[in-house]
């Protein structure tokens, strides 16, 4: 059967596992074409011979020396523990402001496939919890 998404963008998952979160060049690359400098300013960047960067000015080239892609840091270089992107609405609902391009790492998110998972149980969206 074919899990049924019922998000009810309360943003818990966001606040709590949306930051500290591994990324891969398969992100980067669309970012990079549409100069989403605004994201990739937020992107850390560790290449082979020990540099470590933002993913502003980043080059296709750069790409073949990354060794590990952590979302998300400040414009300096600092990490963050939230994500830039999260937002909350007047009507209390967590929108992303990345939403159509954001990572993979959020776009397989999907707490309610994961009954047994730590996550699952604060999600509101999944069996047997309550908003
Ligand atoms: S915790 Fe569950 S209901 Fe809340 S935003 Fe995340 S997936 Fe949606
Ligand atoms: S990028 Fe969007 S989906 Fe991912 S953690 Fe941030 S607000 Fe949530």
């Amino acid at each position: 059967m074919t899990p049924v998404q019922d998000c009810l963008q309360c943003g818990k998952c966001c606040e709590k596992w949306g930051w500290g979160q591994k990324g891969v060049i398969e992100d980067l690359i669309p970012w990079i074409l549409a100069n989403r400098q605004d994201i990739l300013e937020h992107v850390l960047i560790r290449f082979a011979d020990g540099k470590r960067c933002t993913g502003r000015d980043l080059s296709k080239e750069d790409l073949f020396h990354i060794v590990r892609i952590d979302y998300w840091t400040d414009p300096n270089g600092r990490t963050l523990s939230y994500c830039p992107f999260f937002r909350r609405a007047e009507d209390g609902k967590v929108y992303c402001k990345i939403h159509d391009t954001k990572p993979k790492v959020c776009i397989g998110f999907t707490p309610w496939n994961e009954g047994i998972r730590d996550y699952a149980l604060n999600c509101p969206a999944c069996r047997n919890n309550t908003p």
